[in-house]
Formats: C-alpha cells, structure tokens, sequence
C-alpha cells in the first residue's frame, strides 16, 4: 500500500540514508552450524537469514535420484516472528515459489554431475525479513554449498534494483520494496557470466531496465567480494595452520 511519506529527501538520500547507489550494511559468516554439512548466517539491512546445507547423500525415496547428477531441493522459510504481524509457520505461495527460484538460481553454480542418484537439501530459514530476502538468501545458500565443500563452479551472488520516486536505486528495503514502483532481483554467477535470476515486479521503460541491470551487477560485484571474504575468514586461519604444521615438520 502506498504512504504519503517521501521515500527519497530534497538531499537525495533514502529512508534509510542511503544513497542511491549504496548497499545497505551486510555481514556473512559461515560453518556456524555444528549438525548440518554446511552452513551460512547472513544480514544486510534487517535481513537476518540461516541456511543449512545436508549432503550430498544418497537419494531418498531411490525413485527421486538422477542417475546423471544430484538434485537439489531447496526450502525457503519464514519463522511466524520474522514480519511485522506473525506469519503462519505453514508454507505460503510466495515461498513455494522462492524455494524454486532460488533452487534455479544455484543449480548451474553446482557441478551436480559428480553425484550421481544423490541428494543435497538446502533449508534458508528466515529471522528476520526485510526487502530483498530471496537475494540475500541465495548468497547465503551458495555460501552454505562452499562451507559443506560442495564443488561450485562459483559463488552466486544477489542483489535487487528498483525504481523509488522516478529513481533507479540498489539493494530496496522494505518499505521502498512496499511502496516504490519497480523490483527487480537479479543474481549472477561471476565465473559463468551467467544471471541466474531475473524477475519483475513493476514496470521501467527500456532505458531505466538497462540502467537498473546496470546497477544491480555492479551492485553483486560489491558482494561477491564480502561472500569471498567469509570463506577466507573461516577457512584461511585453518589453511594457515596446516602449512605452519607442514613446515615444523620437515
Ligand atoms: P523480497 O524479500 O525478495 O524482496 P518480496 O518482494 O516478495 O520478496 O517481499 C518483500 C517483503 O515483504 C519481504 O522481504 C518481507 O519483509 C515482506 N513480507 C513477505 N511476506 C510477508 C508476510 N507473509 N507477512 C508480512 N510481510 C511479508
């Protein structure tokens, strides 16, 4: 529903502060769960977002394997306390169908051919939800797909764009989600130079999608680099010791 409330001040700054063309503030850690293969924590904005990554295991009930390559079933959730009013626990529309955009996003990052009639779940359990929370859950899902040392092509990385007040801005909250006229989540597979993800919701003329696709990728530039930087600061000081052991040893 839309306010009467200005989503973007005479200084060209957003609700939130921003810029246009700023990120809002995101952190990513990884290997927090002691139970699952792998796993991710991620926040930006008020996003606050746990994935869990099993396998891969053998598939189960057999009839579901493949036997060219494993299948990815993935699982997008929303705790009842992540919004505003509670949600039902029980599965909506909306996150059936981000269980599989999220599952399309991911699957060419994964070299699924090494595990044939095998299984990997993927579980994106939301906290906390704010705008953007299927891009910020497909970063943190690949990154969970690294942490269980499932071989990837490359890291996915997400971000939204849309048009608030007649402006193209990056990365929506909530409320310019909400409120503004134009959504569009988009995800790339750096390495592929491949989007994974493209939807709508709103309209650009074919200018503004340009820019606006433009921006979004600069925009996952940005956060591929923070999703490297969680992998390193888990898995470089464990790296670092094993070669300082390997010298002592010699
Ligand atoms: P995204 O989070 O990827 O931007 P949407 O555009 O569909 O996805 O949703 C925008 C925001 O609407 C969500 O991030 C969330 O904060 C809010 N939202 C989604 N589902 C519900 C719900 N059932 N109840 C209240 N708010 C919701």
């Amino acid at each position: 529903m839309k306010s009467s409330r200005k989503l973007i001040d005479e200084n060209g700054l957003r609700v939130d502060g921003r810029r246009w063309d700023e990120l809002r503030p995101v952190k990513m850690e990884v290997g927090l769960l002691a139970n699952a293969n792998g796993s991710s924590y991620i926040q930006q904005g008020k996003n606050k977002i746990m994935v869990a990554v099993y396998g891969p295991k053998e598939a189960h009930p057999k009839h579901l394997g493949n036997p060219d390559r494993a299948i990815i079933r993935c699982r997008f959730h929303m705790a009842p306390f992540s919004t505003e009013e509670r949600k039902s626990p029980a599965p909506s529309r909306r996150e059936v169908e981000l269980s599989k955009i999220i599952r399309e996003a991911l699957e060419p990052a994964v070299f699924s051919e090494y595990y044939p009639r095998s299984m990997i779940d993927v579980f994106i359990e939301v906290l906390e939800s704010d705008g953007g929370s299927r891009c910020a859950g497909t970063m943190a899902a690949s990154l969970a797909l690294a942490d269980a040392g499932i071989p990837l092509r490359d890291l996915v990385a997400a971000c939204a764009v849309g048009k608030v007040e007649g402006q193209i801005v990056l990365d929506l909250n909530d409320v310019e989600d909400k409120e503004g006229e134009a959504d569009m989540p988009v995800a790339v597979i750096p390495a592929l130079g491949r989007i994974s993800l493209l939807q709508m919701d709103g309209q650009f003329t074919e200018e503004e999608f340009a820019e606006a696709l433009e921006l979004a990728q600069k925009g996952c530039r940005s956060l591929y680099e923070i999703q490297k930087q969680a992998l390193k600061q888990r898995y470089l000081p464990e790296k670092e010791a094993l070669e300082a052991e390997e010298k002592g040893g010699k």
